[in-house]
């Protein structure tokens, strides 16, 4: 049985409560959705690289959960004649690949579906979940022992902390991708958190209000994983979800790991 691109889609978007959204960034970014489907990719985010593993493995189709452009709505208008932009347009046309972004609708799924996959990855899916699931209350750990398992569950020998890693924690606040500095100093307030982890921080923001916390003797700590780290579990766990939807159809997920190196 053959599906077109938007066929898809559809049976994606009817598993979302309260979809499809009139303002929603999860569109089509390039592309025929009238195509029939050779084969899908999931991905974190659809880069070049991204891209040409999509030809390789001849998937017409790209799930991605962040954007193609550089741009919160994929806006182009601004990008002029960047030659950056015009060598992944040009790759992209030449291989008629199609583009749809999964955000909002998949962090609307319940449960909210890049969760999920990072708990997944994380052992963490039996803990207690509290606020809308996201503070998740670990046995008694400290942050260094929080730290170990982090880089090992997620294959990483590095991570940025702010915090004293001999403090306990117990009550951990999944702040995955980029809320903005002033959404996480609320939720560590608000849901008293012991830790967050993040995808990216605002250093000004965030990184001042933990170093203040600590000054104040309150404990509290944050632990910065990287945008992609912290989500793109969630998009490995999109293959499981979907390929029951369509069995036919092969489907491949594509890490993308953090851009930034330490040298
Ligand atoms: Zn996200």
């Amino acid at each position: 049985m053959t599906k077109t691109i938007q066929e898809v889609i559809d049976l994606i978007i009817a598993e979302i409560p309260n979809a499809p959204l009139e303002d929603s960034v999860d569109t089509f970014k390039c592309g025929d959705p009238g195509q029939e489907v050779s084969g899908i990719v999931t991905t974190f985010t659809a880069t070049l690289d991204v891209l040409r593993r999509a030809v390789e493995l001849d998937a017409n189709l790209i799930i991605t959960h962040e954007p193609t452009f550089y741009d919160h709505r994929d806006n182009t208008d601004w990008l002029d004649d960047d030659p950056v932009y015009a060598a992944k347009r040009a790759f992209i046309e030449k291989h008629q690949l199609t583009i749809w972004r999964f955000h909002d609708y998949w962090h609307m799924h319940e449960p909210d579906g890049i969760q999920v996959g990072v708990e997944k990855v994380l052992g963490w899916e039996q803990y207690e979940h509290t606020d809308n699931r996201y503070i998740i209350h670990i046995p008694p750990t400290t942050v260094g022992d929080l730290v170990d398992h982090l880089k090992q569950k997620f294959g990483t020998s590095t991570m940025r902390v702010i915090g004293d890693l001999a403090m306990p924690c117990q009550r951990i606040g999944m702040l995955l991708g980029a809320i903005g500095g002033t959404n996480q100093i609320k939720a560590f307030h608000l849901a008293n958190l012991d830790v967050a982890l993040c995808g990216e921080t605002t250093e000004w923001q965030t990184g001042e209000y933990i170093r203040d916390a600590i000054a104040a003797d309150q404990k509290k700590a944050l632990i910065i994983l990287g945008h992609a780290t912290s989500e793109e579990a969630g998009m490995h766990y999109l293959v499981e979800w979907l390929q029951p939807k369509v069995p036919d159809i092969q489907i491949t997920f594509i890490p993308v790991g953090d851009p930034i190196a330490v040298v």
